[in-house]
């Protein structure tokens, strides 16, 4: 029987790669993607170290690495080049060299999380009000009169 320590737990995860269920320990994805990416991980290195001024984009035609694998290595400041080498944007794919996503959409990720949570308590407010309109309904109601037949 295989027993792990508390802090080392796997957990059931999606792999953000292929997707399939998976049991993380820590790889951040699952043991197939993983090897993979350990050997995209060689093959990028080899090539970035040869070409410094090449792009995200060259990666993946240069060494059939898949974009996620080297935007990720990119981002995480595994390349001592770190800054002079362009990456896509996580959500629209302009070119940018550091971070996660390009100024424009952060401006609109922040834009787009201030309005959802300026909706979420107008909704709060609207349920609010209502409550209080059915409550003032339900006391304008005679039961006694109804159970009657009056
Ligand atoms: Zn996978
Ligand atoms: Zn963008």
């Amino acid at each position: 029987m295989i027993t792990y320590s508390s802090k080392n737990r796997p957990v059931l995860k999606n792999c953000p790669l292929c997707g399939r269920l998976y049991a993380d320990t820590g790889s951040g994805a699952c043991q197939k993607c993983y090897n993979a990416y350990r050997d995209y991980e060689l093959e990028v290195k080899k090539f970035v170290e040869a070409n410094p001024n090449c792009s995200a984009r060259d990666i993946v035609k240069n060494t059939g690495a898949p974009l996620a694998v080297a935007s990720k290595m990119i981002q995480s400041g595994q390349f001592a080049m770190n800054g002079k080498l362009a990456y896509p944007c996580s959500r629209c794919g302009k070119l940018i060299k550091a971070g996660v996503y390009c100024s424009e959409c952060q401006q609109a990720i922040q834009q787009a999380t201030a309005n959802a949570n300026r909706m979420a308590k107008e909704r709060e407010r609207f349920h609010a009000n209502k409550k209080k309109e059915s409550g003032k309904k339900s006391t304008g109601l005679n039961i006694l009169k109804i159970l009657r037949g009056k």
